[in-house]
């Protein structure tokens, strides 16, 4: 059984890929920023295998940064937990924070191949951790997305005021009162881990291409 929260809770990976476009099911956020537990689906995903894999990625920047003299801090020791006027809480943990020089840099390692969703979340992290972090404090904040292949780098200026309003819009949708529109698609509901006692419309199935002949080709 579902159980409500207090005060809303929003995790950055939950708005990071409805503000890249690429999860459209707003309810989802929605709900999971008002429940605390909910009957969860089993996932196909392999979280032993992820965890592992990205463990390796983390741990060989942490070595690489601290070969270049950066000071290095890693997953837990920043995750951060920002409460908003209006009670709605946003939370992170940003795999790494470098900082040498007079510059701080926020870094996130994907073991996938790369989204869109991957910077927005790094300029989520950009916005939010500096806030009353005393580590950040004057330093250049610019930001990273390592993947095995290379890394993005994210410059300062990214987190402009376009991309203020779009987050803070975003947040006070997910974290109102009003529920917000399901998107019940199989290529979103497959990876969905909330049951039907919540949500009666998962789509199981993929779609059937819809087939007709053609004299266009
Ligand atoms: S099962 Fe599908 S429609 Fe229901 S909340 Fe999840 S993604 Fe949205």
């Amino acid at each position: 059984m579902s159980v409500r929260r207090t005060d809303p809770y929003i995790w950055v990976t939950w708005l990071t890929k409805l503000l890249a476009g690429e999860s459209q099911c707003e309810w989802a956020a929605w709900f999971r920023a008002h429940h605390s537990d909910y009957d969860r689906l089993p996932s196909d995903f392999d979280l032993a295998a992820w965890t592992v894999e990205h463990n390796e990625l983390v741990q060989l920047r942490r070595e690489q940064l601290l070969d270049e003299g950066w000071q290095v801090y890693v997953e837990d020791e920043n995750a951060f937990k920002r409460i908003g006027k209006t009670g709605i809480v946003v939370s992170g943990k940003p795999d790494i924070l470098s900082l040498r020089d007079g510059k701080a840099v926020i870094e996130d390692c994907k073991t996938g191949r790369p989204r869109t969703s991957d910077q927005l979340q790094v300029l989520v992290y950009m916005l939010l951790l500096p806030i009353g972090d005393p580590r950040c404090v004057g330093a250049k904040l610019s930001g990273r997305v390592t993947y095995r292949s290379g890394g993005m780098d994210i410059p300062a200026g990214s987190v402009d005021a376009v991309f203020r309003a779009k987050f803070v819009e975003l947040v006070q949708r997910i974290g109102g009162e009003k529920p917000l529109p399901k998107n019940p698609v199989w290529s979103e509901c497959r990876w969905c881990d909330i049951g039907p006692a919540d949500c009666l419309y998962r789509v199981d199935q993929p779609p059937e291409s819809a087939e007709a002949q053609t004299d266009l080709f």
